[in-house]
């Protein structure tokens, strides 16, 4: 049975030779056909060069090269679309995805035929800094409780997949693209293989606090409409306490006149209806941006330049 691995690259070309000799070990005790396809996501390295020269060297070497940068999730849309094995893996080439694990994964499909997938989920997170993985627990909290996906905490986009749960994922073919919650969304059953966290072993990281931020704020806004709720009830709420209020302070100017006191409760009540009003608009401007993106129905990514097959 033939094994498609999908390896998105962004400026690794330092990594990729070591990747490779790694996973060419496992393939030669497997004693598996591989099938690797590399996708150059926009790298300003030799990357590209790499690639060229391996694809060159060995038959089972395959590359798409992007225009640009477009993301990683884009990379792993067009290494899914590409792939042709009746199994496909998702690896990352710094080898923070231990390619010895694939023996036990593909054992594990081998042994269940109803399973459909094996995905791997790091226990530890050493050598990460605290703060990080603090954030890092706090979003998959947050996320299972609003989102109608269940995201296993730890669970890395590593994994191995039969063939109908990939064309599952190629069904879905939004613009906006959290692949974590896709490989949820689509179902199938999966098991999770946990293991220790390894450094990267070349390169660094392209993930700052900042684009992780960020990319768990998509991920919330792609998969859960609990903010606009939350929006909307805070709304509304603040509607019926400002009613009740309303009737106090007429009241009250009845009874006992109007003397001009005040200001200060004033400021606070305007202070605090419009910082709600901003960030109730702020909440309706994501999900707004996301609907402009997905009604421009512009390409996940581009190919520049592809190995001939
Ligand atoms: N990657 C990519 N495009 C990007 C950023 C990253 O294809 O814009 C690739 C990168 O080359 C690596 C994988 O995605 O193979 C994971 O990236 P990284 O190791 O930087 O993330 P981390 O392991 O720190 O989460
Ligand atoms: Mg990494």
């Amino acid at each position: 049975m033939m094994i498609s691995v999908i390896v998105p690259c962004f400026n690794e070309e330092e990594a990729i030779p070591l990747f490779y000799e790694a996973m060419e070990k496992v393939r030669l005790q497997m004693q598996e056909t591989f099938e690797y396809i590399f996708i150059n996501d926009g790298s300003k390295d030799g990357t590209l060069r790499v690639l060229r020269e391996l694809s060159a060297q060995d038959q089972q070497v395959h590359y798409l090269s992007f225009s640009r940068n477009f993301g990683k999730e884009a990379a792993l849309y067009a290494g899914l679309k590409e792939a042709s094995g009746e199994l496909v893996t998702v690896m990352d080439v710094d080898l923070q995805d231990p390619p010895e694990m694939l023996m036990d994964m593909k054992a594990m499909l081998d042994a269940d035929p109803d399973l459909d997938c094996v995905g791997t989920r790091r226990v530890s997170r050493d050598g990460e800094p605290p703060i990080r993985s603090f954030f890092a627990k706090l979003f998959y909290r947050i996320m299972n409780k609003i989102s109608q996906v269940e995201v296993v905490d730890g669970a890395r986009d590593f994994r191995l997949m039969r063939r109908p749960m990939v064309d599952g994922i190629l069904e879905v073919s939004e613009y906006n693209r959290f692949s974590k919650g896709i490989f949820a969304w689509v179902g199938f059953r999966t098991e999770y293989l946990p293991y220790e966290n390894v450094e990267r072993v070349a390169g660094q990281t392209s993930w700052s606090f900042w684009s992780l931020l960020s990319y768990s704020i998509e991920g919330i806004i792609n998969f859960s409409d609990m903010p606009l709720n939350i929006a909307s009830y805070t709304g509304f709420f603040t509607f019926i306490l400002s009613l009740l209020m309303m009737i106090f302070v007429v009241i009250k100017t009845l009874v006992f006149g109007d003397p001009t006191i005040g200001w200060p409760s004033t400021i606070c009540i305007i202070l605090f209806l419009g910082g709600l009003q901003l960030m109730t608009i702020g909440i309706l401007g994501k999900y707004l941006s996301k609907v402009f993106m997905e009604t421009k129905k512009r390409p996940v990514y581009l190919v520049k330049e592809k190995s001939k097959k």
